[in-house]
């Protein structure tokens, strides 16, 4: 045992959209975590794990904390504030532009009081020009006692490296609470599900995406591939034919999309079958939510 290793849980929180899921990603350097332009996305807690010489950071992103309208939504808003009470460091995440957030002071109120460190992180500093970091920084720097403030660009990885150095110095003394190969609590069966709905999130019109889910339902390795099956639920009869699209068109680029990832993850050539399911209203049907793994 190594008395000089450091370790600890990074909660990364903010509003929905904000980049967190990008930002774990690119700190761990793996497709952890799905990411599309449409906020509420995540919609539950994954850990991506950095292990160094002498350092294991957890980080653990989370759903955006809003104002739920289904229990799904109930769940995701659970899930971000479950990450606070074990987090080591927080990172408060969010992005430079010119607008005032309501969404950030009311994050920012409950960690009023939090003896845990928490960065400021703002992100997306591509989409400025340099001078308006400043000016981000300090729309930000008194609202809270901010222990680092880290201005950053997940997209481009700029300064990320910078982040991780404050992270580690934030770190306790600790265990390896995960073996040094270890990446994610995700699933494969998870990963998979992910990634597809991550295509559907991309390839669907607006009014689909929230309402949308996806369960694998087999993967069956064989000798040179593996045959994965899945189950896309909508939650109207009339969002079945939008998935599905003309001839199978848009289940056909969700499939197109999504199969080469699920190949990088599994290794081999993949035969992907995906089935649409209506379940009504399973965002606020107790059963699904369990099914779908959004319970505890
Ligand atoms: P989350 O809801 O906070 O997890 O946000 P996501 O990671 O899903 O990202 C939301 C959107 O912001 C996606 O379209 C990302 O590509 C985009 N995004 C994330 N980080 C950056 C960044 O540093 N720069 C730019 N320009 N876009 C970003
Ligand atoms: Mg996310």
């Amino acid at each position: 045992m190594d008395n000089n290793l450091k370790s600890g849980y990074v909660a990364v929180i903010g509003r929905p959209n904000v980049g967190k899921s990008t930002l774990v990603n690119a700190l761990t350097g793996e497709k952890i975590a799905i990411v599309s332009n449409k906020p509420q996305t995540t919609r539950r807690r994954i850990m991506g794990v950095i292990t160094g010489e002498d350092y294991q950071a957890v980080f653990i992103d989370t759903p955006g904390f809003f104002e739920p309208t289904s229990k799904l939504g109930g769940y995701m808003v659970g899930a971000a504030e479950s990450a606070l009470p074990d987090a080591d460091i927080i990172l408060f995440t969010t992005e430079a532009d010119a607008k005032n957030h309501k969404g950030d002071l009311e994050i920012l109120k409950r960690l009023r009081g939090s003896k845990t460190p928490v960065f400021l992180v703002i992100n997306k500093i591509d989409k400025i020009p340099k001078p308006e970091i400043l000016t981000a920084i300090e729309k930000y720097k008194n609202l809270h006692a901010f222990r680092e403030i880290i201005p950053i660009s997940a997209l481009t990885g700029e300064n990320a490296d910078a982040l991780l150095d404050a992270v580690r110095t934030y770190l306790p003394l600790g265990p390896r609470y995960f073996p040094g190969d270890y990446l994610t609590d995700m699933t494969e069966r998870q990963i998979i599900s992910e990634i597809i709905r991550e295509k559907a999130l991309y390839v669907l019109r607006d009014e689909i995406p929230h309402g949308i889910a996806v369960e694998t339902t087999g993967v069956k390795q064989k000798k040179d591939s593996a045959d994965v099956d899945a189950a896309i639920y909508c939650e109207k009869d009339s969002h079945k034919p939008i998935v599905i699209g003309k001839n199978g068109a848009v289940l056909k680029s969700i499939g197109q999309a999504a199969r080469p990832e699920i190949e990088r993850l599994l290794g081999v050539p993949v035969f992907l079958r995906t089935w649409v399911k209506v379940k009504k209203n399973w965002r606020d049907d107790d059963f699904m939510l369990k099914t779908l793994g959004y319970r505890r």
